[in-house]
Parts: structure tokens; C-alpha cells; sequence
């Protein structure tokens, strides 16, 4: 459950912190804490997304026996439900007790939309085949640590200290403190029992200790009668906008205009609607398919809403959800951010300035490492600076090794073209004015600073760097991390100088005045962009292979068979060598899409022209997608889903893989809801694959383009879908767009401007203000 504030886990109310199955975990936007922790006798430092205090805990107790552990009582049955639609958790229990009690619980929760900062639970029980005193204990409980990645729990993790525990006359209130970042966290909950609408007679108690409190409630329960705890509570924090220093007393007033459970839900049900009127996307023909692409919409509005627009945070990779990477953010918003930008623009705008506001941070880090303008960390978090740790635990040996991955220097590409898309679809020139550009100037300096120029081929190379695939860290046998010329690199560098220098050209002379006083910009420095456009080195082979990076063609070959047959799952291959005592390194395997990214991003014809501009003779476009497509796709074990995503969405290029781009499809699509990584989805979503399922409906399955004036739709639906519909908002325009086995259907619904026209084959069609533009499918 969350709503871009927080999120919490759909663990059951009636467990602590330390359960591995129901880990109530809550987590709050941008709240980070770094901690030290000694590994084999070195510091490390980690900075963590907060488990913030646990607001969930509801205890029962019969008569006078102990707190009950239903779940290891006998179960006569169990259901566990999320409404996406209302945004709606739910969880109904019945079980017998070892004294024969018989005794039923529903609970319902929600993470309110409405408004964010309050949560919901309604919690009902039943006494079946007795009458006894119930009671209640519903608790806030700031004493829980980061405990979630089994992997981590070596690490330091109390991350809370209590500073007070309060009970008002209208509940229990809750106040800690980070320990590091020093961020105020206030918590107020407050409680009514009741039982079929009117008032139960309860006796309340209370309970206290450090960073916890509970309030208890016991009432005679009678057989066969429903008894219903609402349980709401307000969730504050010192870096929320305009309360920077007493979150406590907020959280107390929170409640002002809210008086029930059933009132709150009513609220946020109707924001979900309004969400999903945006953002839905509707798929006949395949329930499965539906049922997921509903499941990564409800996830990625879970972890950035329109609430972001106030809430100073990015998109952690792996959602509000877990503390998986310790809730960091990576370049995974790429995956995500079309979603964002077609139907909430706002959202993709606050993800942006995230970044904007951490421009500071990226020019200090730039400058550290002796470059000029931005470098963006791999992994951010509150502060921008890196938060990528130095140590990597490898689960498979036992051992902990150096980690190099920070070098995927790569992350500032990703929110360049983020930029670059944002202003494309929205045509927000307040936003290129006032921050996008800037930060594009910036980046594009920090490229052609790590850049070097060599006479002698009369070409820009890069090195010290690595791409997407993370099994390659650096040279066989050498302990500095990094590469040379990763063609994905160097060729969307090429993308971005020139994409760069067109921007700038047309920015107004006052800004471009405001950008030279500023970050004394120059356009001088145009001169080194538009050659470095033309003149970027890229490896490629007499074969027409265009190698992973220089020197990838010298790697030995991995004996595949040999490794699946041995260890059956190989998608952490990487893992598996360096427990034999060997390192990816050496081989031609990699992780994830690395030089077929490149047509993730490009088309294959902007990626021939790229390579033409460089003066690399590659021939037909197609041929050479594919004959890459073939040779790589072979050497990749996909231990990242983002690789799924990547190998699905690029066929829709390549027409005789038809049938691949579908089962790479359907392959992100299980990700999360099968666990396909052996158990990463218990440690949190992946926000990357969900967006990227995403813009395969968008860019792949419906086929759309956008063109400055019009957008282009080829659709190629997968066979046994009967259509695929959904809106999008271009510039200020919101469309409807259908496609079906026989046709293609736009409708103009609201908005200012001018409406795209739509490209056919190679006919053009103008969407009429009152209907429906229909394009039955001829023989294009
Ligand atoms: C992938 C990265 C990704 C990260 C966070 C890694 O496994 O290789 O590309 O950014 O996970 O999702």
C-alpha cells in the first residue's frame, strides 16, 4: 500500500518486526539514515531508506491467555486480497485456537491518496463458538530496524532513536528521530471499537516503553458478533514542506477533517478512480496479461504520485515497497518515466527535479574526480552524493568483494534523454528554462571533460567507465575498474551532444544570459559538442558486430551449456563464477542489455545514422540490429529483469522474432508476480520492469511514435489479444487511442492546442473534435 509519501508492506497486522513473512515495513519518501558497520574489520557506510516505526500492529488476546499467534493456530481458511482499483488491501482469517476457540478477523488497510500523510485499518473480529473478554492491543512501535534483506542484517540497522511516547486523551502519539539524518518522525494513532455501528463498552489501558506504546482494549465479546477496531493513523515528518520542526502536534490535527475509516477510504477511493481514469490500461483477450499490467500501474503509483509534486524525492528502484538496494535510486527511472510522462506529467516533472535539486551534488562529484559539469551518482539517495557501496556481498561464496560499480557513469544519460523525452511530450519550456537545460549543459560538460581526444584516430574515446552490463567490471586480471569505449556509451553520447546543442540553440537569449552568469556557460563550448557528435570512437568488427566495449572481442567464450547443466538457474552467473574463483571479467556473458540498449532508446535508423555520422560503414539498419541482436542475445544471461524488457521491446524492430518479443514479454510481466529472481520480490518490487511492460503496450504492442505534429501508430499486437486501448496526454492534449485485430481508434477527449494528426502506413489523419478518428487496417 502506499501513495508516493509511503508505503507500506501487506504483512499481516498481527505481526512484529522480526517476522521474515509478514515484515511490517514502512517506508516514507527521501528518509534516509546512514550508519557505519564493520565488515571483516573495515567501515563501510551505508545509507539507508528507514524502516520507519511500525503503525500497523494489532495483538488479540482471549480471556486471560497470551497474545495470539494466529498463524500458527490451525487455519480453516485464509484470504489475502488487493483491490487495485480502490486501492484496497484486505486479509480474512479464520482459525481455531488450541482451546477449540474459533475465531475470525478481517482486516482492511489503506495508504490514504487523499490526503497522504494518514493510514487506515479496519479491523473486525469475530468470537465464532464462544463469549470471553477480547482484547485489542494496537501498538506504534518505533523500535524496528532495517531487517528485511536477509542478506543486510549484519549490517548496522537500528536506524530510530525514540525521543517520546505520548498518550493523549484522543489516542497515542509516537516521536522518533533518525539517528544520523536527524529527521523527526511523528506518528498518532487514534482508535474506536464498535460492533455492527454502535458503541462497545471497552476498558482502555495503556502501555509504554521506550519508542513504543500501545493502547489496549478489552470488552466482553459475545459469540457470533462482529467487533470492529478502526485504527487511523497520521504519519509526519521534519522534512515535510512547512512543519520543519514539530511534525508531533501536526500529526495530532491531522484528523481534523477525517471521523471515520469508511470516510477516509471513501476520499481515496475516489483519487484511485481519478488515477486510474488516467492510467489505465485496458487489454481483451488475455486475463493474465490485464491482471499485471494493473499490478505494475497500482506499484508505480505507489512510488510516485501527484503528491511528489511536494515530496522531494526520486523513484528508489525498487519502490516505496522494501529495502532492497537499501532503497536506492539508480537509472531505473528510465524504464518508469514514459509511463510517468503520458499520463501524469506532473510526476515525471517532480522525479526530474529531484535530480534537478541534486545538481549541486553532481557537479561536486564531477569535480572530485577531476571532470568538469555533473556527474550523477549510480546510487542516490537523500543527499545526491554516491551512496554506491564499496563492498559487494556475494551470497553464492560467502564473501564480501570490491564493488566497481559505480563506474555505469551511463546514469546521466538516462536522465538527459528523461529531460530530452519530458520536454518532448510535455513542450514544458518553463521547466527547459528553468532547469532542464541546465542540467543537460551540465552533463553534456562532464562527458566531453572524461572524453580524451586521440590524434592519432582523430576520435573521442572514454574510458574508466562501464555500461548496463554489470558483469563487467573492469579488465581481466587488473584491479582498476572500468572500461574503454562502451559503444552504448559513446553512441548516446554522440545522441547527446547533438541533442544538447539543438536545445541550446533555441533557448531565448535571456536565458542562455542567465545559464553564462550562472554556471558561465559559453557558446564556444558548442564547437567541441558538435565534433565530438561525429568523431566518437565505436568498436566495431570486420563482422559488423559492434563490440560491448573495446577489447570485448579478446574475452573468452563461456562454455553455456556447461554452467546451465551444473547449476541449472545461471542469471547470476557473475555470482556463481567468482564462488569458483573465477570473474566474469574474462568472458564474452553479459548480465543485462548493454550495446542492445542502444536500440531501447534509438531506433535502428537513428542508430545507423549516429554510426554514419562517425564515418563506421554499417549498412542496412535492420541487418545490422539484428545481426547484433543474434550474436548478443546468445551471451546474456539476463540476471536483471530490466533485460527482459529491453529484449522484448526491441523486436518489435525485427518482425521474424516475433514470437521472442512475446515471450520476453510475458517474461518481465512474471518478474515480480512469480518472483522470477529467486526470491528478490519478498525484498521489494522492481519499479524498471513494471514501467517497462509499460511503454511495451505503448511503444511496441499499439506502436505509437510521437512526432512533433503528429504520431505515428503500428501496431503490432500480440496474436491473441482482441485490442488494447488507453490514454495518453500529449502536450496539453488527452487522447484515447484502441487498437484492435482490425483497427486503429483515436479520440480527441480534452485539452488546448493543437491536436497531433495521426500517421498511418503513409497516410496522414486528422482526429476530429467529435468522434472518433477510426482507421480500419489495410495492407500497409
Ligand atoms: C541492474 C541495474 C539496476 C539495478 C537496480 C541491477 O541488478 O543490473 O541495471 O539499475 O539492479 O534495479
Amino acid at each position: 500500500m502506499g501513495n508516493g509519501y509511503f508505503g507500506t508492506r501487506g504483512c499481516f497486522e498481527m505481526y512484529r518486526a522480526d517476522e521474515v513473512v509478514h515484515y511490517p515495513g514502512t517506508y516514507i519518501a527521501g528518509v534516509y539514515n546512514e550508519l557505519p558497520s564493520s565488515v571483516y574489520r573495515k567501515t563501510v557506510y551505508n545509507n539507508d531508506l528507514v524502516n520507519c516505526p511500525n503503525w500497523l500492529l494489532v495483538e488479540l488476546k482471549i480471556g486471560k491467555g497470551d497474545y495470539i499467534k494466529p498463524l500458527e493456530e490451525e487455519i480453516i481458511s485464509y484470504k489475502h486480497d488487493l483491490n487495485m482499483k480502490d486501492g484496497l488491501m484486505s486479509r480474512s482469517l479464520t482459525f481455531k485456537d488450541k482451546e477449540g476457540r474459533v475465531t475470525s478477523v478481517h482486516c482492511e488497510r489503506i495508504a490514504s491518496m487523499h490526503n497522504p500523510h494518514l493510514g487506515g485499518i479496519r479491523y473486525t473480529v469475530t468470537p465464532v463458538n464462544y463469549s470471553e473478554d477480547i482484547t485489542l492491543r494496537s501498538t506504534l512501535d518505533g523500535t524496528v530496524t532495517n531487517y528485511g534483506v536477509e542478506r543486510y542484517r549484519e549490517l548496522n540497522s537500528k536506524h530510530l532513536s525514540p525521543i517520546s511516547v505520548v498518550r493523549e486523551s484522543g489516542g497515542i502519539s509516537l516521536h522518533v528521530r533518525t539517528t544520523t539524518s536527524k529527521i523527526n518522525i511523528a506518528m498518532h494513532a487514534r482508535h474506536t471499537l464498535s460492533s455492527e455501528g454502535t458503541g462497545v463498552d471497552v476498558q482502555r489501558k495503556f502501555e509504554k516503553d521506550m519508542g513504543v506504546i500501545s493502547e489496549l482494549m478489552t470488552f466482553p465479546a459475545e459469540k457470533q458478533k462482529p467487533y470492529t477496531l478502526e485504527k487511523l493513523v497520521s504519519i509526519f515528518t521534519s522534512k515535510d514542506p512547512e512543519l520543519p520542526d514539530d511534525p508531533e502536534e501536526v500529526a495530532k490535527q491531522a484528523f481534523e477533517d477525517i471521523d471515520s475509516f469508511e470516510h477516509l477510504l471513501s476520499e481515496h477511493r475516489r483519487m484511485w478512480h481519478k488515477f486510474w481514469n488516467r492510467a489505465d490500461h485496458r487489454i481483451e483477450g488475455d486475463r493474465f496479461a490485464q491482471k499485471v499490467i494493473h499490478l505494475h500501474t497500482y506499484h508505480l503509483l505507489v512510488t510516485a504520485s501527484t503528491h511528489n509534486t511536494w515530496i522531494d524525492a526520486g523513484m528508489p528502484a525498487r519502490g516505496l515497497h522494501g529495502e532492497a538496494y537499501r532503497g536506492h535510486i539508480f537509472w531505473d527511472e528510465l524504464f518508469a518515466f514514459p509511463f510517468y510522462n503520458l499520463h501524469f506529467p506532473e510526476i515525471a516533472r517532480a522525479l526530474l527535479l529531484y535530480r534537478y535539486r541534486r545538481l549541486d551534488a553532481a557537479r561536486e562529484y564531477a569535480k572530485q574526480s577531476e571532470y568538469i559539469g555533473a556527474m550523477y551518482p549510480w546510487q542516490s539517495a537523500d543527499s545526491g552524493k554516491e551512496e554506491t557501496q564499496t563492498m559487494h556481498y556475494n551470497p553464492v561464496s560467502g564473501q564480501w568483494g570490491p564493488d566497481l560499480s559505480r563506474n555505469q557513469r551511463h546514469v546521466s544519460i538516462a536522465i538527459a534523454y528523461d529531460i530530452w523525452e519530458y520536454f518532448y511530450v510535455t513542450n514544458d519550456l518553463d521547466f527547459l528554462h528553468e532547469y532542464g537545460a541546465e542540467m543537460m549543459i551540465e552533463i553534456t560538460r562532464f562527458w566531453a571533460s572524461i572524453a580524451k581526444y586521440n590524434k592519432n584516430d582523430r576520435r573521442y574515446h572514454i574510458a574508466g567507465v562501464m555500461g548496463p552490463d554489470e558483469f563487467h567490471e573492469k579488465y581481466p586480471n587488473t584491479k582498476k575498474g572500468g572500461l574503454r569505449d562502451n559503444s552504448y556509451t559513446n553512441i548516446m553520447v554522440s545522441w547527446l551532444m547533438h541533442k544538447t546543442v539543438e536545445t541550446v540553440e533555441y533557448l531565448p537569449e535571456e536565458v542562455v544570459e542567465r545559464l553564462s552568469q550562472k554556471i558561465g556557460f559559453h557558446v564556444n563550448e558548442l564547437e567541441k559538442w558538435r565534433d565530438m557528435v561525429n568523431k566518437m570512437a565505436v568498436p566495431i568488427t570486420e563482422d559488423g558486430i559492434i563490440s560491448q566495449f573495446d577489447g570485448y572481442m579478446e574475452l573468452e567464450e563461456l562454455d553455456w551449456d556447461y554452467y546451465r547443466e551444473k547449476y541449472g538457474d545461471i542469471k547470476r552467473l557473475d555470482r556463481i563464477l567468482k564462488s569458483e574463483g573465477d570473474s566474469p571479467d574474462r568472458y564474452k556473458a553479459s548480465k543485462q542489455a548493454d550495446l542492445l540498449m542502444t536500440y531501447y532508446i534509438l531506433s535502428p535508423g537513428q542508430v545507423r545514422n549516429i554510426l554514419e555520422m562517425m564515418s563506421y560503414d554499417v549498412g542496412d539498419e535492420l541487418e545490422l540490429m539484428e545481426r547484433n541482436y543474434d550474436y548478443y542475445v546468445k551471451r546474456t544471461s539476463h540476471g536483471s529483469t530490466l533485460s527482459k524488457v529491453v529484449h522484448s521491446a526491441i523486436l518489435k524492430y525485427l518482425h521474424i522474432h516475433k514470437k521472442d518479443m512475446w515471450d520476453w514479454f510475458l517474461q518481465a510481466l512474471e518478474s515480480d508476480i512469480h518472483d522470477t529472481q529467486g526470491g528478490t520480490t519478498a525484498e521489494a518490487v522492481h519499479c524498471g520492469v513494471m514501467g517497462g511492460t509499460l511503454d511495451i503496450l505503448f511503444k511496441s504492442f499499439a506502436g505509437i511514435n510521437i512526432f512533433k505534429d503528429y504520431i505515428q501508430v503500428e501496431p503490432s499486437l500480440p496474436l491473441h489479444w482482441k485490442s488494447l486501448s488507453f490514454k495518453i496526454r500529449l502536450r496539453d492534449i488527452w487522447l484515447h487511442v484502441e487498437v484492435t485485430d482490425r483497427s486503429i481508434t483515436v479520440r480527441y477527449l480534452e485539452g488546448e492546442g493543437e491536436k497531433p494528426e495521426v500517421l498511418v502506413g503513409d497516410d496522414r489523419f486528422r482526429i476530429p473534435d467529435d468522434g472518433p478518428l477510426e482507421i480500419p487496417y489495410k495492407e500497409y
